[in-house]
């Protein structure tokens, strides 16, 4: 049975009808995924619920700082544990992502649970292409992150009073991060209120910043480096940029989880360029990173070509071919776009 309204939840929430409670995310945890299952987490403790985030995997140094990140379950590393507590939750919140195939086996417990009846799913997101999978959801595409759901929410059901200052350091985070800064074109007038009102509840915007950006370890930097004298190629005549990693460049600057994260923005500073790309060979498969500016459709790119999707100017994809396949692949199949490419770039 659907949860048909919010009144509903938090009804059932508040009545304590909801003994144990999980909180996920997507693979390979960002910003806004680790933001918002925090900043969910705080609120609910806060509420007196029991609730515990798990993520399918591991996630970025850089945000190990965010407050509650103390207590989170990687399934990957505690499969068991992970199990054992979502075969008694009996609510699974769903967070930044829409699809339970984008969390591998953990998607399965999951679902399993939830058709035994055992738990209720809700999900709470802004990617597109929402699979339906959940018995509520609070989801809004036009929203700049889920941080922003999830903060939007929690005041409109439980009030301000139920947002700590250790969530909402939790939430902007993921606010500063999918909007890159509030630089991308999912920044709206509405994202900067957010962002205020977080401010007045005490998000501490220069600590976050410092705290993800300003924390390069001299590996990181020098693969950045590495990166841009050896590895940035411009294909001129598409107004592209592409960096392509293989194994052993990985190994030789002890490439770990969320190093690469921002490396494909580089592509797009540079004058004239519309379409940026990264494609690292991650062993079990190669995946890329797709950003863009204007008019073209990185997602459309992305799942006509790579499997992938996600938003319009920033999006994913994977292969199971070898590296160099998928960068002859990806050359080859840009040229399809040479004239669009072009036009874009002169509007620019
Ligand atoms: P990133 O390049 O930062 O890994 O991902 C950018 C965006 O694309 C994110 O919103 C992410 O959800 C989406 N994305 C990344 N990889 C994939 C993929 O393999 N499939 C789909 N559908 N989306 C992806
Ligand atoms: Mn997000």
């Amino acid at each position: 049975m659907r949860i048909n309204t919010t009144a509903e939840l938090v009804t059932l929430l508040d009545t304590g009808h909801y003994k144990q409670i999980a909180i996920t995310t997507h693979h390979k945890p960002d910003g806004d995924a680790m933001g918002s299952t925090l900043g969910l987490w705080h609120i609910l403790t806060q509420l007196g619920h029991k609730a515990q985030v798990i993520t399918p995997t591991d996630y970025a140094e850089f945000l190990n700082w965010l407050p509650g990140n103390d207590t989170v379950i990687n399934f990957e590393e505690k499969p068991e544990e992970t199990a054992a507590f979502i075969e008694q939750a009996d609510l699974v919140f769903c967070l930044d992502f829409n699809r339970l195939s984008r969390i591998n086996k953990l998607g399965e417990i999951i679902k399993d649970r939830a058709q035994l009846g055992g738990a209720k799913l809700v999900m709470i997101d802004h990617h597109l292409d929402a699979e339906d999978f959940y018995d509520y959801c609070y989801y809004d595409t036009t929203a700049s992150s889920t941080c922003e759901l999830v903060f939007e929410w929690a005041k409109e059901y439980f009030g301000s009073s139920s947002i700590s200052k250790d969530s909402v350091n939790c939430l902007y985070t993921g606010l500063m991060t999918d909007t890159g800064n509030f630089q991308h074109n999912n920044t709206k007038p509405h994202t900067h209120r957010i962002a205020a009102e977080m401010m007045e509840l005490g998000a501490e915007h220069i600590q976050i910043h410092q705290r993800i950006y300003d924390v390069f370890t001299l590996n990181r930097t020098r693969l950045f480096g590495y990166c841009m004298y050896h590895k940035l190629e411009i294909l001129e005549d598409c107004h592209t940029a592409l960096i392509y990693l293989n194994r052993d460049e990985l190994e030789q600057f002890d490439v770990v989880t969320g190093d690469t994260e921002g490396l494909v923005n580089f592509g797009l500073g540079l004058k004239g360029i519309v379409f940026s790309v990264l494609i690292i060979d991650r062993t079990e498969r190669v995946k890329m990173s797709f950003r863009s500016k204007s008019k073209f459709a990185a997602n459309e790119f992305a799942a006509n070509y790579f499997s992938g999707g996600g938003h319009f100017n920033a999006a994913g994809g994977q292969s199971e071919d070898t590296l160099v396949e998928v960068v002859n692949k990806f050359k080859n199949e840009l040229v399809k776009y040479k004239e669009q490419l072009k036009q874009i770039a002169n509007e620019l």
